[in-house]
């Protein structure tokens, strides 16, 4: 990994621009609400917009017909932490594959998916010493909690 500290809103704001068509032609409305003055996160940049683009691309998928995507960030309720939410008003994960859907080829898109996007994700949070986990409904949607080290002098 090639850690540099960042400004995870930037990194936000820069993943947006690259799922941005997707969500339009979706039907996908962002609700942003980032917290200004965040201290900076040590990241692999290149890593966490992968792990946030798999995460938008999943709510985009939960979404047929479109909804609302909100991704915020603010600080830790664990203390270092930066935390990342990703959230979406889709059709829900049944209780029953929670506990799997960061297995590597866990997929309930048949042909369409590889199951892959999460667990991918799941390593590169790890590698950060980071945390991830989900919350979600049936029938009213899904959030993604990721939490990333704040970076210290002389990381
Ligand atoms: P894939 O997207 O290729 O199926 P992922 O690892 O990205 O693989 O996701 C695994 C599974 O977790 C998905 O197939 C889906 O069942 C479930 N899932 C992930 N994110 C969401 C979400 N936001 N809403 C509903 N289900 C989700
Ligand atoms: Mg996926």
């Amino acid at each position: 990994a090639n850690l540099n500290e960042a400004d995870i809103n930037d990194v936000i704001k820069k993943t947006l621009r690259l799922v941005q068509n997707m969500l339009d032609i979706s039907n996908i409305e962002t609700k942003l609400n980032l917290k200004e003055w965040l201290p900076h996160v040590l990241i692999d940049e290149h890593q966490i917009v992968q792990v946030l683009v798999n995460l938008i691309t999943n709510a985009v998928h939960a979404m047929t017909g479109g909804g609302l995507l909100f991704i915020r960030s603010k600080e830790g309720s664990n203390n270092g932490f930066v935390e990342i939410t990703v959230a979406d008003t889709g059709k829900g994960i049944p209780p029953e594959f929670l506990p799997h859907i960061f297995d590597p080829f866990f997929s309930t898109k048949g042909d369409k998916g590889t199951g892959l996007g999460l667990s991918v994700s799941y390593g590169i949070i790890k590698n950060h010493k980071g945390n991830i986990r989900v919350e979600s409904k049936v029938g009213v949607g899904t959030t993604f909690t990721i939490e990333l080290p704040i970076a210290h002098k002389g990381d």
